[in-house]
């Protein structure tokens, strides 16, 4: 028997050539495709439409990924929800759904696990599992969709994983999301972030999207972030400064830089200053976070008065600088403990 193919991950045009040498006509692809992408049916059953008789071809030819929430968290503070969600071989992946003025927000996972090895993160504390394929970031999107009843305007792709290490998954998920037959989210509204793999960053400068890339880039010296980011040992600081000038000048679309704030490690006034000569030239906007505490490492958050002082001397050089609000502070550490926490139950373990 043939290997059964993720049908979600296909996109309209594969899906076309699949249905159409089945011996069926191109337009049940259209239906079909609606059913997945427009309706977030979860069998081949629910595609009423459709012959019952080719339903049971397609369920031998296709699968259908489906997500089971396991555990739901909502704020108090923001009404913020945290969704762990079991995928079909039992991995868990994370993701979160905030509310703000200007539509509903959900930051999604890209893969379970990761390899790059940040200090201050805990999505990486048990290495890569696997990539996620782009059906299963879809999912994450459409379930949530699903169980919250409102529509999604944005997504960051800045949960657990490194996209740019699951490019191609990535950039199949980016044109299924922002297609007009499917959720047909702006590609402006969608924010992919990244540990800052160089090559990557500029293969997707020559996709021309529109998309915002997000460099988190955390210190301003290599000796600095090598500290705190591994990556840091394979692409300096000039050779990512020279990827995101590329990238504005392919997209003309600028740059954000992360910058999480470890209180003694990047918060002083010199940093500050380092930050502004880097953010400059290319016009980047800051998006300064001072850091989630993990139980893992003993990195601590700035008091706020200096995040404040920090923030206040980039605005006075004009640079475009938000500290990112806390979102759903009640209800979970830092992204990736979630998952973490429930697996070590599940195995029985102290977290
Ligand atoms: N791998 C990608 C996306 C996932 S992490 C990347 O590195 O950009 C999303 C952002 O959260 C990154 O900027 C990451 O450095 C930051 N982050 C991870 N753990 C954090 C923590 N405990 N406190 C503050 N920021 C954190």
């Amino acid at each position: 028997m043939l290997e059964q193919i993720d049908i979600k991950s296909l996109t309209k045009e594969q899906l076309k050539k699949e249905i159409t040498d089945m011996g069926e006509k191109a337009f049940r692809a259209n239906q079909i495709y609606d059913w997945i992408h427009k309706s977030f049916v979860s069998s081949f059953d629910e595609m009423t439409n459709i012959k019952k008789e080719f339903r049971e071809k397609c369920k031998e030819r296709f699968f259908l990924t489906n997500l089971e929430p396991i555990q739901v968290q909502t704020s108090k503070l923001d009404g913020t929800k945290k969704f762990l969600f079991q995928l079909a071989d039992g991995n868990l992946v994370e993701s979160v759904w905030m509310k703000y003025k200007h539509g509903n927000s959900v930051c999604i996972s890209s893969q379970v696990g990761c390899r790059m090895g940040c200090k201050f993160c805990a999505s990486t504390l048990d290495g890569l599992e696997r990539n996620l394929s782009p059906s299963e970031m879809l999912d994450q999107i459409y379930k949530i969709t699903l169980l919250t009843g409102e529509r999604v305007s944005n997504v960051v792709v800045m949960g657990t994983g490194e996209p740019m290490d699951n490019y191609d998954n990535l950039l199949t998920f980016i044109r299924m999301l922002t297609d007009e037959n499917g959720l047909n989210i702006s590609q402006r509204n969608v924010t992919v972030s990244t540990c800052g793999i160089v090559p990557k960053m500029k293969e997707l400068a020559e996709e021309k999207l529109q998309i915002t890339l997000a460099l988190s880039l955390h210190a301003t010296t290599d000796e600095k972030r090598k500290k705190l980011m591994p990556i840091a040992n394979r692409y300096s600081i000039k050779e990512l400064m020279e990827a995101c000038e590329y990238y504005f000048s392919k997209t003309g679309r600028r740059i954000t830089f992360e910058y999480s704030m470890v209180a003694g490690i990047n918060d002083t006034s010199q940093d500050a200053r380092e930050l502004i000569d880097l953010a400059k030239p290319l016009g980047a906007h800051i998006n300064l976070i001072p850091v989630n505490p993990i139980s893992e490492r003993d990195f601590k958050q700035p008091d706020i008065s200096f995040v404040e002082a920090f923030k206040n001397k980039l605005e006075k050089n004009r640079i475009n600088v938000t500290i990112r609000r806390e979102m759903g502070r009640d209800i979970d550490g830092a992204c990736g403990q979630l998952r973490r926490r429930h697996k070590k139950e599940k195995e029985g373990t102290q977290c």
